[in-house]
């Protein structure tokens, strides 16, 4: 079964288990976050975002592309790191031969800082993640324009008449909505601090026990959950959405390490993405 979270206006749904699988989908922004593992119900989303191309999340591509195709929808975008955007393509391109079917996707490669249009005043801008392979980072966000500081208060009328006349009293402003940072060093917090104000992170969080130590985490290039308790005062997301936990600990251990380690101002902020009871899907 998948799980499911609520993280403000966000659902986040799908299954994330470090080195295994993971895909999630974020309904309210038409986005999938990557495709370790096909899932039926997200074949009608159009956008595709992977954090890099490790099987665990991205060998699921072809399969949601056969489902995409059953169901009668046409090539998806897919946003990739700018490295991995022609072995995609020429992995696809073998699929196509192998299955006699197509599997055209558009493909959409970015740069760290990279920042592409989604429609109606949303962007995703591409960060720097840090893993052993190409791989980026997604932070979604809102441009709006804001009526600058001095011109509050002033009658709508008169706000309108100015503008007519060609005055500027705007600001444009970025709203950091989602952001999604998944096999990486905690190195990324310090690299893209913007992560600590997205009204929503979405942050792997592989090691969380005393099994593995921060080195064992580090030499994976991978995050402990004793990382983010030493950064504990810096998250201001009002929601912080862990995954990508390894299979080494039960989904219930996992539930409970968090809710017994975090400190309490965070832990009312934090989503732990795994299920409540019972074993990790599959
Ligand atoms: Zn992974
Ligand atoms: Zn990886």
């Amino acid at each position: 079964m998948l799980t499911e979270v609520q993280a403000g206006p966000y659902t986040i749904r799908g299954i994330s288990v470090g080195g295994v699988y993971t895909s999630l989908q974020v309904p309210e922004l038409g986005a999938v976050l990557d495709v370790g593992v096909p899932i039926r119900s997200f074949a009608g989303t159009d956008r595709i975002f992977l954090s890099h191309a490790h099987p665990d999340h991205a060998s699921g591509l072809g399969s949601l592309l056969g489902i995409r195709r059953l169901i009668g929808k046409g090539p998806p975008e897919v946003f990739l790191p700018a490295e991995i955007e022609a072995p995609v393509q020429e992995a696809l391109a073998v699929l196509t031969r192998l299955h006699r079917t197509s599997m055209e996707v558009k493909t959409v490669p970015l740069r760290p800082g990279d920042v592409h249009p989604l429609g109606h005043g949303l962007h995703v801008r591409a960060f720097r993640t840090h893993h052993p392979v190409p791989s980026l980072g997604y932070q979604f966000l809102r441009r709006i324009t804001k009526l600058r500081p001095e011109h509050q208060g002033t009658p709508p009328q008169e706000i309108a008449r100015r503008r007519q006349a060609g005055e500027d009293l705007f600001d444009e402003v970025e709203r950091l909505e989602l952001a999604y940072a998944t096999d990486t060093l905690s190195h990324v917090l310090e690299t893209e601090p913007s992560l600590f104000d997205s009204r929503v992170l979405i942050l792997e969080c592989t090691f969380v026990g005393s099994h593995h130590s921060v080195q064992d985490a580090q030499d994976r290039a991978h995050l402990h959950l004793d990382e983010l308790i030493a950064r504990a005062e810096r998250f201001r997301n009002e929601f912080l959405v862990l995954m990508h936990f390894s299979q080494s600990h039960g989904p219930e251990e996992v539930q409970a390490t968090l809710r017994t380690r975090l400190p309490p101002a965070l832990a009312e902020r934090v989503r732990v993405f795994a299920p409540t009871s019972g074993r990790w899907f599959g």
